[in-house]
C-alpha cells in the first residue's frame, strides 16, 4: 500500500482554471516534464524559484510513492534574444560577445545551473535532454505537421500556420487569449516579413551564413525554433500525452501554447493533461529577470557578497523563505523577508533537535495523528507549502511545551512526531539540518558579528595591531569585513 493511495491530491490545473483531483493516466506512475533553462548565463535566484517549485512537487510525488519520470531540459539552441522570432540565438551571441565557442558557453552555464541546484539540494531529474541532442526529432516533428497541413516553408525557414490551425483546434486556449483578439491587437507584417501572419511562430529557421549553430534540414541549413524541442523532448521521453508540463507563469504564452498547438497538430491528442505554472520572485516590487539587472546571483546571497542584503544567508535559509509562499503566489525577496526565514528556520531546527531529547509520558496532550494528516492536508491542496509550515510550527508550539514540562507525549506519538517531521522538512521541503548551511549559518554569524564588536572596540582604544590582525586573519579564512556608513559588514568567499 502506498501514501497515494490514501492522499487525495488536487492540483491546479491552468488549462481549465480549476483545482481538479489528481489522477495519473498510468496508476502509480507520473511523467512530468518542465521546462529547463536556457544555458547563456548565470541562474539568477527567480529562475532557481521556479525550479524549486517543481523540485517540491517532484519530492511529494515521491513521497507519496509514485514512481515518477522527471524530465527537465537544457534549452542550448533555438532560443533567441527577447524570445523574439527573428534575430540572434542567446547563445550564440554570447559566444560571439565572448569570443567562445557556443558549446562552451552551454557547458560553463549548465556547469553554473548544475551548482548551484545541488547547493540548493534539488534532486536530479530522471532525464534532462538537450534541444542540440534532439535536432532529428524536432525535424521528424515539423515533417509531420507539414504533412497534416499545418505549415508551410518560406525562403528557407517553416512556420506553423497559427489561422489554418484555429480553424478546426482552439489556439490560445492555454493562455485565455482568442486569436481573433490577437490580430486586432498586432500590428501589420511588414513587408520583408516572410509569415502569412503575424501571430504564426517558427518551427525551423534559415541560418544566415553568419550564423554559427546550424544544422542540415530537408529545408536547407538552420536550426529549429524555440517551441520545438519540449514538444519534441516530451513526447520522446514521455508520450504523446503525459501527465504535468510545468515552467514559470512567464511561459505560458507563448511557449506553452505553442506546443500544445503543435502536439495538437502533429499527432492530434492534446499533449497534457495537468498544466502547472509557477509564480515570479519579484525584487523591489519588479520581476527578477536577467535582462532588466533586477536580480540577485544565488552564490551573491551565500556569500553575502551583495549591495541589496546585510549579511550571508545560507542555501537552506533561502528554500525555507522560498517555501514559506504558495507556488502560484509572487513572492518579493528583501533583507527582512529574508532575516524573519533564517528565524524561522532555525526555530524549527531547533525544535527538531528538542524533540530528540524529550522524555516521553503516560498520555499525549498533542494529537499527532490528526496533526500527521493536517500536514498532508497541506500538500493534498494542490501543495500548499505555507499551510504546511503553520503546521510544522503548530508542532514546534508543543514540543516546547512538552520541554518545559507543561504537556506530554507518549513514545508511539513521539515516534510519530519525529518521522512526520523529518519526511516533511527533509524529504518534502528539502531543506537540510542547520550544520550542512554552510555560510549563513547563524552561529558563524553571531561569532563574526563578536569579532566585529572586538575589532571596533580595538580601535576605539587605537590597538591597531589587534584590530588588523582580527581582519587580516578572518580575510585569510575567507571572511571580508567591510566598513561602511551603517558600520561594519561580512560576506564568506
Ligand atoms: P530561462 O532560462 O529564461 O528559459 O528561464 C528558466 C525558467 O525560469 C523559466 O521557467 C522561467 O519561467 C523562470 N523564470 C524566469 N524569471 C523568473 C522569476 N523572476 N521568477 C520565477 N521564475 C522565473
Ligand atoms: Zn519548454
Amino acid at each position: 500500500m502506498q501514501l497515494y493511495q490514501n492522499q487525495h491530491l488536487k492540483v491546479y490545473n491552468s488549462l481549465s482554471g480549476k483545482k481538479e483531483a489528481f489522477k495519473p493516466i498510468n496508476e502509480g506512475h507520473i511523467g512530468m516534464y518542465v521546462c529547463g533553462p536556457t544555458v547563456y548565463s548565470n541562474v539568477h535566484l527567480g529562475n532557481c524559484r521556479t525550479f524549486m517549485s517543481f523540485d517540491m512537487i517532484f519530492r511529494y510525488f515521491k513521497h507519496l510513492g509514485y514512481k515518477v519520470r522527471y524530465v527537465r531540459n537544457i534549452t542550448d539552441a533555438g532560443h533567441l534574444v527577447d524570445d523574439a522570432e527573428d534575430g540572434e540565438d542567446k547563445i550564440a551571441k554570447k559566444a560571439r560577445l565572448e569570443q567562445l565557442e557556443p558549446m562552451e558557453v552551454v557547458q560553463r552555464y549548465t556547469v553554473d545551473f548544475h551548482t548551484i541546484l545541488q547547493k540548493f539540494n534539488f534532486l536530479p531529474p530522471s532525464i534532462e535532454p538537450t534541444a542540440t541532442g534532439h535536432i532529428i526529432e524536432q525535424i521528424e516533428i515539423i515533417k509531420d505537421i507539414f504533412e497534416k497541413g499545418f505549415a508551410y516553408e518560406a525562403n528557407g525557414s517553416v512556420y506553423f500556420d497559427v489561422a489554418k490551425f484555429n480553424k478546426t483546434h482552439e489556439y490560445g486556449k492555454l493562455s485565455g487569449r482568442k486569436l481573433e483578439d490577437m490580430i486586432a491587437n498586432t500590428r501589420e507584417l511588414a513587408a520583408q516579413d516572410e509569415k502569412k501572419n503575424p501571430q504564426d511562430f517558427a518551427l525551423w529557421k534559415k541560418a544566415e551564413p553568419q550564423h554559427i549553430m546550424r544544422w542540415p534540414s530537408p529545408w536547407g541549413d538552420g536550426f529549429p525554433g524555440w517551441h520545438l524541442e519540449c514538444t519534441a523532448m516530451s513526447t520522446k521521453y514521455l508520450g504523446e500525452t503525459f501527465d504535468i508540463h510545468g515552467g514559470g507563469m512567464d511561459l505560458k504564452f507563448p511557449h506553452h501554447e505553442c506546443e500544445i498547438a503543435q502536439a495538437e497538430a502533429s499527432n492530434g491528442h492534446s499533449p497534457v493533461n495537468y498544466w502547472l505554472h509557477a509564480n515570479m520572485l519579484t525584487m523591489n516590487g519588479k520581476k527578477m529577470a536577467k535582462s532588466t539587472g533586477n536580480n540577485i546571483l544565488p552564490g551573491e546571497i551565500f556569500t553575502g557578497d551583495n549591495k541589496i542584503l546585510s549579511k550571508a544567508f545560507s542555501p537552506s535559509v533561502v528554500r525555507f523563505f522560498m517555501m514559506q509562499a504558495h507556488y502560484t503566489s509572487i513572492l518579493d525577496l528583501s533583507n527582512d523577508a529574508l532575516l524573519a526565514s533564517e528565524k524561522g528556520y532555525f526555530r524549527l531546527m531547533d525544535a527538531l533537535d528538542t524533540l530528540k531529547g524529550i522524555d516521553t509520558g503516560k498520555t499525549s496532550d498533542f494529537k499527532v495523528a490528526d496533526w500527521r494528516q493536517e500536514c498532508y492536508d497541506a500538500m493534498n491542496d494542490d501543495f500548499n507549502t505555507p499551510i504546511l509550515i503553520a503546521k510544522l510550527f503548530d508542532a514546534v508550539k508543543h514540543i516546547n511545551l512538552i520541554k518545559e514540562g507543561k504537556e506530554q507525549l507518549t513514545a508511539a506519538d513521539k515516534e510519530t512526531l519525529e518521522a512526520t517531521l523529518h519526511a516533511f522538512i527533509y524529504d518534502v521541503l528539502g531543506l537540510e539540518g542547520k550544520t550542512d548551511t554552510g555560510a549563513g549559518t547563524n552561529k558563524l554569524s553571531e561569532v563574526v558579528t563578536l569579532l566585529i564588536e572586538l575589532r571596533k572596540d580595538a580601535r576605539d582604544n587605537k590597538d591597531f595591531a589587534t584590530s588588523d590582525k582580527i581582519r587580516d586573519q578572518l580575510a585569510a579564512i575567507g571572511i571580508q569585513l567591510k566598513d561602511g556608513k551603517e558600520g561594519t559588514t561580512f560576506s564568506v568567499s
